[in-house]
């Protein structure tokens, strides 16, 4: 991989530059990102400008295909301009910053080669001494954090994010008494934080702890900047035309759904976005869907590994789950390529008898617990399968 990186220059000197035809700028979870999209994989550095708060991109062998100067502003990123010459762009910066992340991406679709450079705000000696020398581009060749980066950290255990659904004016489901899924969901978030916590093998992040609105890929990006281990959004379900249905179930994510109440559930799920704080991602969106389709299959069959461990441990915690409890559709929040990822719908608030179970502290513990064991299996913590 590093002999990839330092090639990577070298074999595109002798050939055209590279035409740089599109830039854009997006915002999430305090990363500012940078794309530039051009005709070939771009290789840059990036450098202290004598100016401040200033940096050049420093691009080898493009030019700018692009008409006027680019002046765009977001994150950290108060403009960027580019001088006459073609070859290097001037990032004038809001704040100090350094990068965070910068890989390539492949072409996909209609997008072409793109050079995805992630800034995140750091105090001003941070800022100094990390462009004291050029900061050579991409750093990296795949968007996924080397093993290496996360042992360096000192805490080698597995880390576990839990996503309780829905917060702030987003209730989520409404049950057949007035109670809200987003209060469930952050309370059985808790319960197993504290039982996950006393086991003392996992570190355990929650997306939100208070009553508070998130974005569906701020959720996403939370994870995937801490290197989560494991990603798992807790939700419950309401069916109103049918208060009898009733039991959990748990969904990993795929294009295509498996049945059409699955689609359906994606699409309600996904709509809390309408219901968060403006802002905007839909830069970041695109690049997200990109890097989903970069998901190594190793993923995707580990976060299918995860669901079938859970429901199984939910049905020896004989809890109710639904028939073919075990399904797929496209939820936003399982967007993270590189994470083992689950949805798990604790059951139906539309159901009283259901309502009363899971609002009760006895549920919430049975249902920490199931999940407790499910993450215990998962990372061979436990014996059985
Ligand atoms: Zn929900």
């Amino acid at each position: 991989m590093i002999l990839l990186i330092i090639l990577f220059p070298a074999s595109i000197a002798a050939a055209q530059p590279a035409q740089i035809g599109r830039i854009s700028l997006g915002l999430n979870a305090g990363l500012t990102r940078l794309v530039l999209e051009a005709d070939r994989p771009l290789a840059a550095s990036l450098s202290n400008a004598p100016g401040g708060l200033e940096l050049e991109l420093r691009l080898e062998n493009a030019v700018l295909a692009l008409g006027a100067p680019q002046i765009l502003a977001a994150g950290v990123i108060e403009r960027l301009d580019s001088p006459a010459s073609g070859g290097s762009l001037r990032l004038t910066l809001l704040d100090t910053a350094v990068v965070d992340r910068a890989f390539l991406l492949p072409p996909q679709g209609e997008q072409r080669h793109r050079l995805v450079i992630d800034l995140l705000p750091a105090d001003p000696a941070a800022f100094v001494s990390a462009f004291a020398s050029p900061v050579v581009l991409p750093l990296t060749l795949v968007p996924v954090a080397p093993a290496a980066t996360r042992q360096a950290k000192g805490d080698n255990r597995k880390l576990i994010v839990l996503d309780p659904g829905h917060g702030g004016h987003d209730p989520g489901a409404i049950s057949a008494s007035g109670r809200y899924e987003k209060a469930l969901t952050l309370g059985v978030a808790q319960a197993l934080a504290k039982k996950l916590r006393a086991t003392g093998r996992y570190r355990v992040v929650l997306t939100r702890e208070r009553d508070v609105a998130v974005k569906l890929l701020d959720r996403v990006e939370f994870a995937r900047k801490r290197e989560a281990d494991l990603f798992l959004s807790i939700h419950a379900d309401s069916l109103a035309a049918d208060r009898a249905t009733r039991g959990a179930s748990v969904y990993t994510r795929a294009e295509d759904a498996t049945d059409r109440e699955a689609e359906a559930l994606a699409l309600r799920e996904n709509r809390a976005d309408q219901l968060a704080d403006g802002g905007n991602e839909a830069e970041l969106d695109d690049v997200v869907a990109i890097l989903l389709d970069l998901a190594s299959r190793d993923t995707a069959r580990l976060s299918r590994r995860f669901a079938g461990l859970l429901t199984s441990a939910l049905a020896e915690q004989k809890l109710p789950l639904r028939r073919n409890g075990l399904r797929a559709a496209n939820f936003r929040v399982l967007g993270a390529p590189d994470i083992p990822s689950a949805l798990l719908e604790l059951g139906y608030l539309s159901n009283p008898a259901e309502e009363a179970v899971l609002f009760s502290e006895t549920g919430r513990n049975q249902l920490a617990e199931a999940v407790a064991e499910a993450i215990d299996r998962f990372f061979g913590a436990a014996s059985t399968p």
